[in-house]
């Protein structure tokens, strides 16, 4: 049985495809999704090409179970 290749190391989160183009490559293949740093919960825009970060937030953890 085959599984996909992981296209990153960080948590996987439903993705939400955002308006706008990476300011780095100019791909219009941003997305917004929450991630995990040592911190905490972050809610970040990312270029789903290059990977550049375009924005994060720091928010509070996600409702256990929600
Ligand atoms: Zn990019």
């Amino acid at each position: 049985m085959l599984f996909p290749q992981p296209e990153s190391p960080e948590i996987h989160e439903e993705r939400h495809p955002v308006d706008g183009a990476c300011s780095h490559c100019g791909a219009a293949s941003l997305a917004t999704y929450r991630a995990a740093d040592y911190q905490g919960w972050l809610r970040v825009v990312k270029c789903q090409d290059c990977l550049t970060t375009a924005d994060r937030t720091r928010i509070l953890a996600p409702a256990q179970g929600g």
